[in-house]
């Protein structure tokens, strides 16, 4: 008879979890942990069944339909049905919420990142835009603007899903993605004071969002990255219509493919300018740092999907008379790699745990400084990893 193999099964990834597990029991109070964890075992049973209904359908792709049946210009686009459910499920959970939620103080990053990482892999890179959409909310309180605090926050923050606004982060151009004083985007000042973007983007993951945060040049402002100046957008005007924003196409990427990466012109489209009209790389780091942070809690949680897939099929799978996970040095193997993820996990919460105390005015001694040196340090030695372990 022939052989089959064992599918791969995912219990609840909460309760299944010993490291993430632990690692909370240490971080939060008791009381704290126990009213969050019914929230928790559900993302964790949500990841599981994820994983099976992943299992048994085709891959999805979002489309873009530029035109429509009369030559009417619409840049329409459709997102995968993951995608359409991540706004009542991104709200639901607070997992951009959580991270700003002031009765937690320092809690709140631990809260948040443990809910962003059980949900990560079921959302089908949704965390993406909901990362920026936290670093946009971050970048924002740093930036003094009242009133557009008053405008955008409680809709970055909303925790009902038909109020909740996702935002870009448009930064990469042709010419500029790690140089970005290449920026090539004019700023253009009106009589009546409103400024346009005018200009090319060339990596723009949240353009189905309803407001990015985007770096331009004022036109006349001298070449480099300090003379770049940051501007607040909302993407639709009154009418639903693009507000002076074109996609050109999607791209076709090699991963990351359920995310809708877009291509833009902006064609005179209207923006607020943040702060002074300069400096605008500065204003936009704590978006940045933000972002390095989920990317970082994000490639922790595709390593222990991946360690998790393969501890199950070591399990199962029969090789020279045994299960693998019995020979020797396959377990050697594995053991490595789950070493490699504890690490890595320690240190990325231990990250979040700075960026919580500093952000409540909590932190001392050098937290500040070790939370600026340790950020990119732990995205890219997770980034690393987690391919490694894949
Ligand atoms: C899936 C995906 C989604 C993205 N979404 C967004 C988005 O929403 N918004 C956005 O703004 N951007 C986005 N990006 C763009 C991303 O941030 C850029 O790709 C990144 O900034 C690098 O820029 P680049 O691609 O132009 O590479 P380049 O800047 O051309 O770099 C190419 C290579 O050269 C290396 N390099 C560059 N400078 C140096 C140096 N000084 N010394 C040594 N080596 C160097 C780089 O490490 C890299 O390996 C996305 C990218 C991907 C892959």
């Amino acid at each position: 008879m022939e052989a089959t193999q064992h599918a791969p099964h995912l219990p609840n990834q909460y309760r299944d979890d010993p490291v993430l597990r632990s690692h909370l029991a240490r971080a939060l109070p008791a009381v704290l942990l126990a009213a969050i964890e019914p929230d928790l075992d559900a993302l964790g049973e949500q990841a599981a069944q994820a994983w099976r209904e992943a299992r048994s359908r085709a891959p999805a792709v979002p489309l873009l339909t530029r035109w429509d049946a009369w030559g009417g210009r619409i840049d329409r686009i459709e997102v995968t049905p993951v995608w359409r459910r991540g706004a009542a499920i991104a709200a639901r959970y607070g997992l951009v919420a959580a991270g700003h939620d002031a009765r937690h103080g320092a809690h709140a990053r631990i809260d948040q990142f443990a809910r962003v990482y059980l949900h990560h892999v079921a959302s089908e890179f949704h965390t993406c835009p909901l990362a920026m959409t936290d670093g946009a909310a971050t970048a924002l309180k740093r930036s003094g603007d009242v009133a557009l605090c008053e405008r955008a926050l409680p809709r970055l923050l909303a925790r009902e899903a038909d109020r909740l606004w996702l935002s870009g982060q448009w930064m990469t151009e042709i010419g500029g993605g790690s140089d970005v004083g290449a920026t090539a985007t004019v700023a253009r000042r009106g009589a009546n004071g409103q400024w346009t973007l005018h200009g090319r983007k060339w990596f723009t993951s949240a353009v189905i969002g309803e407001m990015a945060l985007t770096l331009a040049r004022p036109e006349g402002a001298p070449a480099g990255a300090d003379a770049l100046a940051l501007f607040y957008l909302e993407t639709r005007d009154a009418e639903g219509r693009w507000n002076g924003i074109r996609i050109d196409r999607l791209k076709d990427k090699l991963g990351t493919r359920e995310l809708p990466t877009a291509e833009i012109h902006l064609d005179a489209c209207p923006a607020h300018l943040v702060g002074e009209a300069a400096h605008g790389v500065r204003r936009i780091t704590p978006m940045l740092n933000v972002t390095r942070t989920w990317n970082a809690v994000c490639a922790l949680a595709t390593m222990r999907r991946c360690l998790v897939l393969a501890l199950d099929h070591a399990r199962h799978r029969e090789v020279f008379g045994r299960a693998l996970i019995g020979q020797p040095l396959h377990r050697m193997t594995l053991a490595r790699q789950f070493a490699g993820f504890e690490a890595a996990f320690e240190l990325v919460f231990f990250v979040v745990a700075l960026l919580g105390r500093v952000e409540a005015g909590t932190a001392d001694g050098d937290d500040a400084l070790l939370l600026r040196m340790l950020t990119p340090l732990a995205k890219l030695w997770t980034g690393r990893l987690a391919v490694a372990t894949a």
